[in-house]
């Protein structure tokens, strides 16, 4: 049984959109996309002209980082759109269904709700690790897309290398195993990509959102199996990808050095602001933490908001999600940035 299995067949049947771009290679004049010949004011990047579907420069600079084959690599606007094209193109609108671990990011829920998926939830524990088992008794014939993050987001614990691996072994034939490695590079325990050539029921979402800086630039890639990537390739938008945002990816990509730093300055950061924060009066516990925030409990977390809002400071109120009734997100900044948002909780200048 093959992957595709699990996909929508009407997916696999229709007829995708064929780009001009796609069927430009070898000209000279392009006369076939109705663009404008000339280039617009001040444009040197060449945007009077369609950008490549899935840039060349950028797909290989990627693959390398990832360590993946070319074709295990989609790239699109953020990993959302990964997400919502995976839903799109595994489930059936009021049939099929997704499996999430609440609290976690919120868009595998929105995605599902937009294509009339069934949302199943399983709880995270009550000190947010994953529970396999729990996961694996959940999952009904319904079932096609099984999303875990790693760190998750709000809570920030990452899931074991092993558990993943028993997911995906009892997953196989049944679902896809969807890993969000959105804060990867924060975590100790590192990528799970190395996986990707090994089950073709896995997929691994990464982005350029957050360690390597250009969440303006909306670069977010999927790593699978070399046919779900072709798959999705069927539903995507003709152009995803504008030129000055390929052209940010590629000088980002080309000093690995400065996100490697910025990384290092974070990674440290977190472990001040968590020792820092645990001392503060009022702070109930904050959650350890591998990607670049930490959850904090207050004993009144409303406040709290409302406090460092007065300073100009905007945190994340988690309190909606299950077991944060009493938590923020904040996310680690500049070190200056750090230090304000201690000074302000310890009651000090704001
Ligand atoms: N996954 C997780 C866990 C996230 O927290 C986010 C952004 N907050 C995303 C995916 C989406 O990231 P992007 O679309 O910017 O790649």
């Amino acid at each position: 049984m093959s992957v595709l299995d699990l996909a929508r067949p009407e997916i696999r049947a229709m007829q995708p959109y064929s780009s001009a771009r796609m069927e430009a290679s070898g000209g000279k004049v392009f006369l076939n996309a109705n663009e404008s010949p000339w280039a617009s004011n001040e444009d040197d990047l060449g945007c009077n002209r369609y950008p490549d579907p899935q840039p060349a420069a950028l797909i290989d600079a990627l693959a390398a980082l990832y360590g993946v084959q070319r074709e295990q690599l989609l790239v699109g606007r953020g990993s959302d759109e990964a997400i919502d094209l995976l839903v799109r193109a595994f489930c059936r609108a009021g049939e099929d269904a997704i499996l999430i671990q609440p609290p976690t990011f919120g868009m595998y829920a929105v995605c599902a709700h937009i294509q009339n998926a069934a949302v199943i939830e399983v709880a995270l524990a009550a000190d947010f690790t994953l529970d396999v088992d729990a996961v694996l008794a959940a999952v009904t014939p319904a079932v096609k897309l099984v999303f875990i993050c790693s760190p998750n987001n709000p809570t920030g614990q990452t899931v074991p290398r092993a558990a993943v691996e028993r997911l995906v072994q009892a997953l196989a034939g049944r679902a896809v195993l969807v890993v969000d490695e959105a804060y990867v590079e924060f975590a100790e325990a590192g990528s799970v990509a190395d996986l990707i050539g090994q089950y073709d029921n896995l997929a691994i979402l990464r982005t350029l959102s957050k360690a390597w800086a250009l969440a303006g630039a909306r670069v977010g890639t999927l790593l699978a199996h070399a046919d779900v990537i072709a798959l999705l390739r069927r539903i995507m938008p003709p152009y995803p990808l504008p030129l000055p945002c390929v052209a940010a990816a590629l000088a980002a990509l080309s000093a690995p050095s400065v996100a490697a730093e910025h990384i290092a300055v974070i990674d440290e950061q977190r472990g001040v602001m968590r020792a820092a924060l645990a001392r503060v009066a009022g702070v109930r516990e904050v959650l350890p933490s591998q990607a670049n925030f930490l959850a904090v409990r207050f004993d009144d977390a409303g406040a709290v908001y409302q406090r460092l809002l007065a300073a100009g400071i905007v945190v994340r109120d988690v309190r909606r999600y299950p077991n944060l009734a009493d938590a923020l997100r904040i996310t680690i900044g500049t070190p200056a940035e750090n230090a304000r948002v201690l000074a302000i909780l310890q009651g000090g200048a704001a």
